[in-house]
């Protein structure tokens, strides 16, 4: 197994890709039915390391908020103030990424997307009713 940089990145291809086509995926494990966001190698919960992707609903809860008003990089300063935000995922992993102003703990959110500095960002907003 390696832990180079570029193992990681071929890992979370099938998110990044999921973006381009504004869709949110996540890894489900085909043993225990754990799913979790992202690229592991291995399933949190049981070990398994036969994992499936899946596309997400987008319906997530609002875990965490924090406004960022000093951009960490060049490319995120033109959106300066934002917010981001962790949520849980309806179908149970936790996400972090960019939301509408103004959400709070406990809201409920869909997944929208915008293009930014050549790639697709997650941005949540208040869900429908
Ligand atoms: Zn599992």
């Amino acid at each position: 197994m390696s832990s180079a940089p570029a193992a990681s990145s071929a890992l979370a291809a099938p998110f990044v890709e999921g973006l381009a086509d504004r869709e949110l995926r996540f890894q489900s494990c085909s043993d225990c039915g754990h799913a979790q966001t992202l690229a592991h190698y291995a399933c949190a919960h049981c070990g398994s390391t036969r994992l499936a992707w899946q596309t997400a609903r987008g319906t997530a809860t609002v875990h965490a908020v924090t406004v960022v008003s000093r951009a960490p990089s060049d490319e995120f300063r033109a959106l300066a103030p934002y917010t981001l935000v962790l949520v849980t995922l309806d179908e149970g992993p936790r996400l972090m990424a960019h939301a509408e102003p103004g959400v709070r703990i406990g809201d409920r959110v869909s997944a929208g997307y915008f293009a930014h500095a050549g790639h697709v960002l997650v941005r949540f907003a208040p869900a429908p009713g």
